[in-house]
């Protein structure tokens, strides 16, 4: 009736409060963005120690609000998540990525990967092994040009189901990254178990390198570590050239963060290259 409709009305009114309404906000206008092609991916460039080449391009996802503007992942990801978007946002970010490697390819830039994040809900659809093979196919990739990054928290739940959806993407030639290494539920145990080749060390631990008197500057020890276990180390968030000689100093392979470039546009990443500025 219509007083229950008024009365129901009522209530939510009273008991939403307001994040909860930019949440929704946030889920209607979500959903438009991939109709209406708002979202894009900005690249950062990761670079070699040793050669101090171009070593890979993570993928990084924006949104171009028409009201709001610029919108980063942190704000909408979880969102996403949440409200059954993230396969549908998650694929459209692996095609895109692939094109665009694609792209570079025939251009004549090669030797590097693009590295794209991915959700634990991507990995547990079903056939994501088969959806990746797909889209390396359509773009004629070699498969070790795609590195998978995925964060511990995938492995909170379904873990068998994980690992196998990862021995099967592995098997391809895809490498998988371990990222945000250090910050979550980090343990050794698990680290040996997964099928991974690559350890990104996450910026705290970047960025304690520049604490005087740090008691638990453990960085150094998770290089080797990782090392000794036949694992590649990117380290995250580099923004000072002291902790580029502390990383050499140990061996980490390979460096991403503001002191080289911040994640910026494709048109970018191919006008740094026209000017030489990758090796
Ligand atoms: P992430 O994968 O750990 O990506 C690195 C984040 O650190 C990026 O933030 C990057 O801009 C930022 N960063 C890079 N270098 C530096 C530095 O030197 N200093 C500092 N302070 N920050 C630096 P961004 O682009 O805002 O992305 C945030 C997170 O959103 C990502 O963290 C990732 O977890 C998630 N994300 C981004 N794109 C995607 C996507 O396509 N799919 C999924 N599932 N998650 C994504
Ligand atoms: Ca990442
Ligand atoms: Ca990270
Ligand atoms: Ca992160």
């Amino acid at each position: 009736s219509k007083e229950a409709g008024k009365g129901t009305y009522t209530f939510y009114n009273n008991a939403m409060g307001e994040a909860v309404l930019k949440k929704i906000s946030i889920q209607n206008d979500l959903h438009k963005a991939i109709e209406t092609n708002e979202f894009m991916l900005y690249y950062q460039p990761i670079i070699d120690l040793q050669t101090g080449h171009l070593s890979g391009l993570e993928a990084l996802i924006r949104w171009q609000h028409p009201v709001k503007g610029l919108i980063a992942p942190d704000k909408f990801i979880g969102i996403a998540e949440e409200s059954g978007k993230m396969i549908e946002i998650g694929t459209w970010v692996i095609k895109n990525a692939c094109h665009f490697l694609r792209e570079l390819y025939e251009l004549g830039y090669r030797d590097f990967h693009i590295s794209v994040n991915v959700s634990a809900i991507q990995l547990l659809q079903n056939n994501f092994a088969a959806l990746v093979c797909d889209v390396l196919t359509t773009e004629n990739l070699p498969p070790d040009y795609l590195m998978l990054e995925i964060t511990e928290s995938v492995l909170i739940e379904s873990f068998d189901q994980i690992i196998s959806t990862l021995l099967e993407i592995r098997q391809t030639g895809v490498k998988i990254a371990l990222d945000d290494f250090g910050c979550g539920y980090s343990s050794l145990t698990y680290l040996r178990q997964l099928p991974i080749d690559v350890l990104k060390i996450d910026k705290t631990f970047v960025s304690d390198i520049l604490q005087v008197n740090s008691k638990d500057r453990i960085i150094g020890s998770i290089i080797m570590l990782a090392k000794q276990m036949g694992l590649r180390v990117i380290a995250e968030g580099v923004e000072r050239p002291e902790q580029i000689t502390y990383l050499k100093q140990y061996s980490c392979d390979a460096i991403q963060g503001y002191l080289i470039s911040k994640p910026v546009s494709k048109e970018d990443i191919t006008k740094f290259w026209a000017h030489n500025i990758f090796p």
